[in-house]
């Protein structure tokens, strides 16, 4: 008998079980309000976002390693680690205004935004002073777009210091459709005789489907 309950047990034991139906769930602990232990929040995720990586990360820091054995996509039928990649490092510098041209282009395609900042004159309309804000809003445009199919069309010295570049590409948005633009950048050699890009006129849309038209898929044209 004395393995079997009593029935005063059995009723306090309900009455817990009932006043335990009241009492709230203990938290689970991501929401308690421990400060280490603090839910994290959509808003949390972009604090990171623009800081300085953590040290163990060095891979980040070279966005163009995976694709030293590619073909360049400058189209000038090397593959990127002898072609453009040695610009991007900084380790070398363009000969010419065509060459610049393909290197930033070769930058928007392998988004490499801190090259298209240090080839930016300070004369251009593009230049910004807050470098920091301008690299990350520059990658937001590369990360959105996909560039490809480099032509060049026409290049024409101005006066030595001066050239003008007209060129076609092909840009692709997040829903894939492919838009043919059509773009005439200036670039200048600054006093230290490095070729920067100046501006560029504003460029032509080529794609032949209206539609397409209508609905803008990428950016206004490189940046
Ligand atoms: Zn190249």
């Amino acid at each position: 008998m004395a393995l079997l309950p009593s029935l005063t047990c059995i009723v306090v034991a309900a009455r817990l079980d009932l006043l335990s139906a009241f009492r709230p769930p203990p938290l689970p602990p991501a929401l308690s309000t421990h400060p280490s232990r603090r839910p994290t929040t959509s808003l949390d995720v972009f604090k990171g976002f623009g800081a300085a990586p953590p040290a163990t990360s060095k891979k980040k820091e070279d966005p163009t390693a995976e694709h030293l054995d590619d073909d360049c996509p400058c189209f000038e039928g090397k593959l990127y680690k002898d072609c453009c990649r040695p610009l991007h490092k900084g380790v070398a510098q363009p000969a010419d205004a065509e060459q610049l041209l393909r290197a930033r282009f070769c930058a928007h395609a392998f988004k490499v935004p801190r090259y298209i900042l240090t080839t930016t004159s300070i004369d251009s309309d593009t230049y910004k002073e807050n470098q920091e804000k301008w690299e990350r809003k520059t990658k937001e445009i590369l990360d959105k777009a996909e560039f490809e199919n480099l032509q060049i069309k026409n290049i024409t010295d101005i006066d030595g210091d001066h050239t003008s570049i007209e060129f076609t590409y092909d840009v692709s948005g997040p829903n894939r459709k492919t838009e043919t633009k059509k773009e005439k950048s200036y670039f200048v050699k600054s006093e230290g005789g490095r070729w920067m890009f100046l501006r560029s006129d504003k460029p032509k849309d080529l794609t032949a489907d209206s539609r397409m038209k209508k609905r803008k898929v990428a950016s206004g044209g490189l940046v």
